[in-house]
């Protein structure tokens, strides 16, 4: 069995969109741009691991990005692209991997059909890169004035992955530090290395500029077009108790909640709702109540679970809507951190998260305090 590791470059500062933050890290679809692209990797069979090289400065935003994905600890990138490819590659020395794929960051949108290619080409030959022939007559011009128009034939428009033997592509890199090359497949020519084109795709675009984004804005709308809605309702009843859990936030009360987990009736009603939008049965059908292991556990597990279930499905949580019903404990102060928490579990971000509270006017059972209601709204965007 051929291992094949995918080492990630996110460690350009991105200056040209001109924003705060650097454009790996900016939002696409309400979840940091490359984590679209880490997703991509890791769920690819063909791919065993996956490495980042991060900015030392981009930590923080690095960890919000690759939160709850299975990838190797970050690699600090070095002063320029070729040397935090050189120091992404050689922290994989341990392991050896016989392949590697080294991928932009910022190209969200690679398929797993590119993947395929470049590895089946690799069964062929040392190199191999993704590539799209330039359709558009190509001029040489000097100064704003054509003085040449070059056989276009014979030009590509490269693309990552670049995808190397193992260890022909660190000896490559090695011998080439101090050269300035721009990508690796230069580095591997460079090396002796015959590099096979294969077909690239178009909307494997790099974002670099502020049009770029919005480009990247469209195409995941457009491929995540298939908007579904689910609702979910729970309650439980008060008991003894000093505290509740409500919205994965542990709050002082004079009673707290029955149930056989931690009777988070807020994430109960969210956790329904995300897997009624993907028509995934509910949370009793996941989580039995008749098996022990689920006992007093914490609830962001199920929805954490629930979430994991969209992600499978290649979607996305596009708004989460809870509403808390009762007298007391009053949410106000605590709507913030449940917002956040919520965000956190779902991996998104806060702005696409809704807490809200109300009572019932002393009516009926919550109006009594005999126990808490919440209901939820989950808006979910799948594949079309
Ligand atoms: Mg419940």
């Amino acid at each position: 069995m051929t291992s094949c590791f995918a080492l990630v470059v996110a460690a350009g500062r991105g200056t040209r969109l001109g924003g705060p933050l650097p454009k790996q890290y900016l939002p696409l679809g309400g979840v940091p741009l490359l984590r679209h692209t880490l997703k991509v990797l890791a769920s690819h069979p063909g791919i065993s691991r996956v490495g980042v090289v991060i900015h030392p400065d981009d930590r923080a935003l690095y960890d919000e990005a690759a939160q709850g994905l299975d990838l190797l600890p970050p690699v600090a990138g070095g002063a320029a692209r070729q040397d935090s490819v050189r120091n992404g590659i050689e922290s994989f020395e341990k392991d050896a991997p016989d392949r590697i794929l080294i991928h932009d960051g910022a190209r969200p949108f690679l398929s797993h059909e590119v993947i395929d290619r470049i590895l089946a080409a690799l069964d062929e030959g040392p190199a191999a890169i993704a590539a799209l022939p330039i359709r558009d007559t190509v001029k040489r011009a000097q100064e704003g004035v054509s003085v040449d128009t070059l056989d276009r034939a014979s030009l590509w428009r490269a693309q990552t992955p670049q995808g190397f033997r193992y260890g022909e592509i660190l000896q490559a890199h090695r011998a080439a530090k101090g050269s300035d090359l721009t990508d690796d497949a230069a580095v591997a020519e460079r090396a002796g290395l015959p590099v096979r084109l294969v077909e690239g795709s178009e909307e494997n675009f790099k974002v670099t500029t502020g049009d770029d984004l919005l480009r990247a804005e469209r195409v995941l709308a457009q491929a995540l077009g298939d908007i579904r809605t689910g609702q979910g309702f729970d309650v439980h009843e008060f008991g003894p108790g000093e505290h509740v859990w409500l919205c994965g936030v542990l709050v002082p009360h004079s009673h707290g909640l029955v149930g056989h987990s931690d009777a988070d009736a807020g994430l109960h009603a969210l956790t329904d709702a995300v897997l009624g939008a993907i028509s995934a049965g509910d949370i009793g059908a996941h989580f039995p109540p008749s098996d022990p292991q689920w006992r007093g556990a914490p609830s962001w597990k199920f929805l954490r679970h629930a979430a994991d279930l969209v992600a499978k499905a290649g979607g996305m949580i596009a708004h989460a809507d809870v509403t808390l019903i009762c007298e007391r404990p009053k949410i106000g102060p605590h709507r913030d951190a449940m917002v956040a928490r919520i965000a956190e579990i779902l991996a998104i971000s806060p702005g696409r998260v809704s807490v809200k509270a109300t009572t019932t006017e002393k009516l009926g059972f919550t109006g009594r305090s005999e126990g808490l209601a919440a209901q939820a709204v989950a808006t979910v965007r799948l594949p079309l």
